[in-house]
């Protein structure tokens, strides 16, 4: 990989989830990426939509880098499909490698998983620890009680309004991969 490719981190449900959009959304961004010639940076897995974004990249021939934890392998990488992955002791180390390895950050829809991977770049930004841009990919609007949640917070007096400022929503993957490509 060339050390200027630029690299995005991509967060995503393990699920295909309940909206044959958040798997075609999946699709489309990973085409992009190998598009645009970006490299994908993952959970390594090859099930749900984590897994429908990094086959469309491999496809294309994008360079893929996948950070799963050792006790996840079985349940989230059971093809074991994809080739370039760093293997980790914990879900922490997972997250700071898959962060230290990228330009920006990407959230399209997932569960639980998901949402601690964006609270945590997004506390860590919060914190000053990182610079990198966040999106989330507001699929049909699917983050949109996320985003309500977090107003909330902030006019609550729990958040400075900044906090708002550290994450953009855009509405699809084709806002997204533009975007990225003006910055
Ligand atoms: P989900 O959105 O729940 O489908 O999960 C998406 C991804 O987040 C899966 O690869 C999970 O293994 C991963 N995940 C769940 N909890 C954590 C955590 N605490 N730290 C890092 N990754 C996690």
């Amino acid at each position: 990989m060339n050390a200027s490719t630029f690299s995005l981190c991509v967060y995503c449900g393990a699920r295909p989830g309940g909206n044959a959009a958040f798997l075609e959304a999946a699709r489309t961004l990973g085409d992009a990426i190998s598009e645009k010639g970006w490299r994908l940076v993952y959970g390594a897995g090859d099930v749900g939509i984590m897994g429908a974004v990094a086959e469309a990249a491999s496809a294309g021939s994008a360079p893929t880098l996948g950070v799963i934890p050792t006790h996840l392998m079985q349940a989230e990488a059971p093809r074991g499909a994809f080739k370039d992955r760093i293997i980790t002791e914990t879900m922490h180390e997972r997250k700071k490698v898959m962060v230290m390895n990228a330009d920006a950050v990407a959230v399209l829809p997932g569960g639980a998983g998901s949402l601690d991977e964006f609270f945590e770049v997004l506390t860590w930004a919060q914190l000053g620890l990182h610079s990198k841009p966040i999106y989330l990919v507001d699929i049909e609007g699917y983050w949109q009680p996320l985003v309500a949640l977090i107003d909330h917070v902030i006019e609550n007096g729990f958040a400075d309004e900044s906090l708002r400022d550290l994450f953009q929503v855009v509405p699809t993957v084709e806002a997204l991969v533009s975007d990225l490509s003006r910055s």
